[in-house]
């Protein structure tokens, strides 16, 4: 480093010797030619140092054993000096080279350094925020974004990347750090070191030689030549000053001198004088060239000094840079090593809950998959042997096998039922570990085929995704599409079909080979909706549900709309079809997994399960078996009968129609309290007696068990209920039917004052009319009657809600 300050002092000097040279040449000139003492010149001129006290002096037997002066002109400082400049030569070439690839590493490692801090920031999930900008995302957006990433990348592994990306900005920060460093060392002072140097060298040698030249040409000339001698070397000198005029003057006198010798004697005192003017003349100019070949030694000196000089500053600025590059090299190092044992007990920590996460997926995980899988797989085997069969019954009957067509079931609804085809995705889903949840509030969805209205339209029927939730029926809009978790583009509204609350459900029949399993919507406002169910189980939840949930909220209101009902007859305000621009995009729905133990895999393949509510679990309790077949842990119940069914029975049930049979399930059905009061005030056990009351009288009836079919389930239940076969009507012999009704009406009044369910079932059931009014009372109905209860003070129980409940679903109204 201290090189340049050096090179300023070598400069420096290297200017005030030239300026000693040129005072000395101007002293000499304005001495004037002192005479010197005339021996000297008898001495040997090649020898002009061992005469001068200041350079240093020969002993007497130095011409026997000749101490060289290396600086001295000769081939071997010539020698010397072309190899040390070959050598720094080569220096600088060395040097260059390395300042050359180190700014090349440096440039690189920029490059290197930009690219790890960006590989940072996509490992910690940020956003390229100036790009999102020029795409004129707000920062809102970019928060979303980077929380959407975070979510996809799943929270542990964000956490560790976000280790990784930390890890790798601390990287690249050393990295350049180190860079940086190495340039300014390497790249900057090598360079800087080599090339003055050569600069300097290269100056004080053509100073050197130039002087070595001139202090040459001057004595070989004066030595050998007599005649030109002078000439040249006036003319030379003349070029520079007026002094070097005087000089080559006193040359050329004494040349002249010496030649007319021989006429000089003839007048020995004139030439005395003038003898010993040339004389002094030739002692001046000597002396200026005794200080011409000092100059050149004193400038070779400097040469030598300054090329020796080289190497030892080389030494000093190779180890200073090379040193300090190694040390950086090794901070950077060290660095890097900090950095990530700093994270060292974190990454652990992720390590080895991955590595016990890898061992649960592998030891349980897996196999469930396999075996879900295995489940799938066999399911579909068994079906594929089913439709060999088939298809080898069907041959068998083309051939006229009496057997087969004997056994060939004939009607659409039995072979659909023998083929199961309404049941295959109940089974596929019984074996399911994974479940969904529904969003929330939703009370029933799936796929639906909606009759287009338009007579443009290239499809009669269009697949959508139907939803219902507590307030309206909506689809969703598809455009084309029909995959209803699309997170873009398809599904970016849903169509709002009605208010809940203002519509009306009207099974469609079957006429003739028309399609099954249809249903409208009725709104006041709109043209109805002809909705096609994907099959009978559908269908009844569809159906049964938008009854249900309509009954509901006009007999309950909803606690969150508490004004609803007063909006009925009323045109609402967002009629018919709107578009929800609002619902942009579908809340993503998580996969739930359900343990292999869950009860709720069998009985519930249609929908979520939920858990049983204490109430459920009362009314479950109270009825161990099905009211009708005696099947255990019946979980449909119907509503306005008071009972709880199994499955099987349920299906019968709802296919009577809600004036006979209002089923819900207690675990995919959300039963309010009231409804659940009157299950419990009723049951199986209390009201099975009055609607079977009867059977003994009756003959060829026997009660299906849980293992009857359908046919036979079909025939039981719709004797008991539908025809009330084998009601009891005590005490109406010879009344009209009206008589009845009037009779059994009164009774249910009466009932409903007392909140005696049980006597009110009995009433409903032999025709007891809900809206019959008392005469006596004022035109006041059954649900007035029971209204009117007081509440009874202390702990007596008031069953007036569930009275009053037992009525609505009994067709009564309000
Ligand atoms: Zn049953």
């Amino acid at each position: 480093m201290s090189s340049t300050d050096e090179q300023v002092q070598e400069t420096k000097e290297v200017k005030e010797t030239e300026e000693t040279v040129e005072n000395a040449s101007n002293n000499s000139s304005d001495d004037n030619f002192d005479l010197g003492e005339p021996h000297l010149l008898n001495d040997s001129p090649e020898e002009p140092s061992t005469t001068t006290s200041t350079l240093p002096t020969t002993t007497s037997d130095a011409a026997w054993n000749p101490r060289h002066n290396f600086t001295a002109d000769s081939p071997y400082f010539k020698s010397f000096c072309d190899h040390e400049i070959q050598s720094l030569s080569l220096l600088t070439d060395a040097m260059r080279e390395i300042t050359t690839r180190t700014k090349t590493l440096c440039q690189t490692g920029a490059l290197m350094g930009e690219a790890t801090r960006r590989l940072a920031s996509s490992c910690r999930l940020r956003w390229d925020e100036e790009q999102s900008r020029e795409d004129g995302m707000t920062p809102e957006e970019i928060d979303q974004l980077v929380a959407a990433r975070r979510k996809a990348v799943g929270g542990e592994m964000a956490e560790l990347l976000e280790h990784l990306g930390k890890a790798l900005d601390e990287v690249a920060f050393y990295q350049i750090a180190m860079l940086q460093s190495i340039e300014s060392t390497l790249g900057m002072s090598f360079e800087a070191f080599a090339a003055s140097e050569l600069k300097t060298v290269s100056i004080l040698k053509s100073d050197a030689d130039e002087a070595t030249e001139a202090a040459e040409l001057q004595f070989g000339k004066y030595l050998n030549g007599k005649n030109n001698f002078s000439e040249s070397f006036g003319e030379k000198a003349a070029g520079k000053t007026a002094a070097g005029e005087r000089l080559g003057k006193a040359f050329k006198n004494w040349n002249l001198g010496r030649g007319g010798h021989d006429a000089a004697t003839s007048n020995p005192g004139d030439s005395r004088i003038e003898k010993a003017m040339e004389a002094s003349n030739l002692v001046s100019s000597l002396e200026q060239v005794r200080v011409l070949q000092g100059m050149a030694e004193l400038r070779r000196f400097q040469l030598m000094k300054h090329l020796i000089s080289i190497k030892h500053r080389r030494n000093f600025e190779v180890a200073e840079n090379a040193i300090s590059t190694l040390h950086e090299i090794s901070n950077y190092h060290g660095r890097c090593k900090t950095a990530v044992d700093a994270l060292s007990p974190s990454i652990k920590e992720i390590q080895e809950r991955q590595n016990k996460l890898r061992e649960e997926h592998a030891s349980t995980i897996v196999p469930t998959w396999q075996g879900r899988e295995t489940a799938l797989r066999d399911a579909v085997h068994s079906i594929r042997i089913k439709a060999t069969e088939a298809s080898k019954a069907a041959a068998a009957i083309a051939d006229g096998d009496a057997k087969e067509i004997e056994r060939q079931l004939l009607k659409v609804d039995d072979i659909e039922e023998q083929v199961q085809l309404w049941n295959l995705p109940h089974a596929l889903a019984a074996t399911s570990r994974y479940q969904r949840d529904t969003m929330p509030g939703v009370k029933i969805e799936g796929w639906l085929y909606k009759k287009n209205t338009s007579l443009m339209a290239l499809q009669a029927w269009q697949r959508r995704w139907f939803v219902m939730d507590n307030d309206a029926i909506y689809y969703f809009s598809a455009d084309g599409d029909d995959r209803p978790y699309r997170r873009k583009g398809a599904y970016s509204s849903r169509v709002k079909v009605c208010d809940v609350v203002l519509c009306t459900v009207r099974e469609l029949p079957v006429e003739g080979q028309g399609p099954r399993f249809c249903f409208q919507l009725v709104t006041p406002s709109e043209k109805p909706l002809t909705l096609q169910a994907p099959g009978p189980i559908d269908y009844k939840i569809w159906v049964d549900g938008i009854r249900s949930a309509m009954e509901h909220r006009l007999y309950h209101g909803d606690p969150n709309a508490p004004h609803l009902n007063q909006n009925l007859g009323r045109k609402p305000i967002n009629s018919g079809n709107t578009r929800e621009s609002s619902f942009s995009e579908l809340p993503p729905t998580e996969v739930r997994e359900v343990s292999d133990t869950s009860p709720e895999m069998e009985t519930n393949p249609l929908g979520p399960p939920q858990n049983a509510s204490p109430l459920v679990e009362k009314i479950m309790n109270l009825n161990p078996t099905c009211a009708d077949c005696g099947m255990a842990s019946p979980d449909w119940a119907s509503l306005n009968l008071g009972i709880l069914v199994c499955i099987e029975c349920s299906g019968v049930h709802r296919s009577l129609g809600i004036h006979v049979s209002r089923v819900r399930s207690l675990k995919l059905d959300s039963i309010s309290l009231a409804e659940g009061g009157v299950i419990c005030l009723l049951g199986n056990d209390k009201v099975n007696p009055i609607w079977e009351e009867g059977l003994a009288a009756q003959t060829g009836w026997q009660k299906p068990t849980e293992n009857a079919d359908r046919k036979g389930r079909e025939a039981w239940i719709k004797s008991k209920y539908q025809w009330k076969g084998f009601l009891q009507y005590e005490g109406c012999e010879g009344l009209t039917d009206e008589e009845k009704v009037e009779k059994y009406s009164k009774a249910l009044y009466d009932a409903a004052k007392k909140c005696d369910l049980v006597a009110a079932a009995g009433s409903l059931a032999r025709g007891g009319s809900p809206d019959w009014t008392n005469p006596d009372e004022g035109g006041r109905t059954p649900l007035h009657a029971c209204a009117l209860v007081p509440v009874p003070e202390g702990d007596e129980e008031w069953h007036a809600i569930e009275m009053a409940e037992f009525l609505l679903q009994n067709g009564g109204k309000l």
